[in-house]
């Protein structure tokens, strides 16, 4: 009869539960990058054992990166923390020139877990500086993404611009032989106007033959320019510190659907969602499903939730494993 009862006034608190109607976006969530940096350390973990060293934030998650360290990685700022001999896993954004030669210096073990995407820009702009152009990259300063990139080439030998303003302020030829390349994160449109503005003002202009920003980027933004236009608003679950994350705000905000960018529950302003019907929901490159799910649930206890997934579907996109 307990249960009985319990049953009724659930089905019956569901009843009285405002309708809300959630966009799911697909693709959401992990990359191939983002799967294969973590493997890199969990195998890195199977291999030698703990501790293992990861150099920064392997991924721009918190909940990532606090699940590693139960796992027995130590995470690091820089190389000199690490003990000497001992195997230290480099972030999936990559890092510079001079990081590697400083941990080969040191006698560190270095696992490279870069995205084989980002290590594509890196291949790019060495090619460009070596043919004697300078290079203008297009990413967001401070970066560890924009830091990796600009320290494959010699000081001084790139500019880095986000903003149109940043172009017009550049202090170079226009006849000037210049390339250029862009953050893998970047947002699409954005890069688009800046390479146009680029082309307008410098007469010789190289660029990559495939865009540089990723495909998990492009179908993530691409799915938020579909849900957006029928939601009253977004949820992007992700952190602060992921671009990925941040550019998915923007897009959604871009198209006058509020959003907020939560990296769970917790952090759901619900005043904020006050009177919405339909919400449009994604997650970052960078953040587990399961972040997703708590969302969700979130939203359960409060609505009667109608899920409808919208976009393209799942990617196929997988890289060969980091050999550790
Ligand atoms: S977001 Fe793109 S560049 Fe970054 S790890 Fe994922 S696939 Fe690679």
């Amino acid at each position: 009869l307990n249960l009985i009862t319990s049953d009724l006034a659930m089905r019956s608190s569901e009843a009285l539960s405002p309708p809300l109607t959630i966009l799911l976006a697909a693709p959401r969530g992990f990359c191939a990058g983002v799967v294969r940096a973590i493997d890199a350390v969990e195998n890195a973990l199977d291999a030698y054992g703990a501790p293992i060293y990861v150099r920064r934030a392997i991924v721009h998650n918190h909940s990532v990166v606090r699940a590693l360290e139960a796992k027995g990685a130590h995470f690091i700022e820089e190389l000199d923390e690490a003990p000497e001999g001992s195997t230290v896993v480099l972030s999936a954004h990559g890092v510079s020139r001079t990081v590697v030669s400083e941990g080969r210096r040191m006698g560190l073990s270095m696992i490279d877990a870069v995205c084989p995407l980002v290590a594509k820009v890196h291949r790019e702009v060495q090619r460009y500086s070596a043919e004697g152009r300078d290079v203008v990259l297009i990413g967001h300063a401070g970066h560890p993404e924009i830091l990796g990139t600009l320290g494959q080439i010699p000081q001084g030998a790139a500019s880095l611009v986000s903003s149109v303003a940043d172009i017009d302020a550049l202090p170079i030829a226009a006849d000037q032989p210049l390339a250029y390349a862009v953050q893998t994160t970047f947002s699409v449109e954005e890069a688009e106007a800046l390479v146009a503005a680029l082309g307008a003002r410098f007469s010789d202009l190289v660029g990559p033959s495939s865009s540089d920003i990723c495909y998990a980027t492009t179908n993530r933004q691409r799915a938020v320019r579909t849900i957006a236009p029928r939601s009253d608003a977004m949820i992007v679950v992700g952190d602060d510190m992921s671009s990925n994350a941040n550019r998915l705000v923007e897009v959604a905000r871009a198209m006058e659907c509020p959003a907020q960018l939560v990296s769970g529950p917790e952090a759901i302003d619900w005043d904020r969602l006050d009177g919405v019907e339909v919400l449009g929901l994604t997650s970052a490159a960078s953040t587990p499903e399961r972040n997703v799910e708590a969302v969700l649930s979130a939203f359960h206890s409060r609505f009667r939730v109608e899920l409808e997934e919208v976009g393209a579907g799942d990617e196929r996109a997988a890289f060969r494993p980091v050999l550790v």
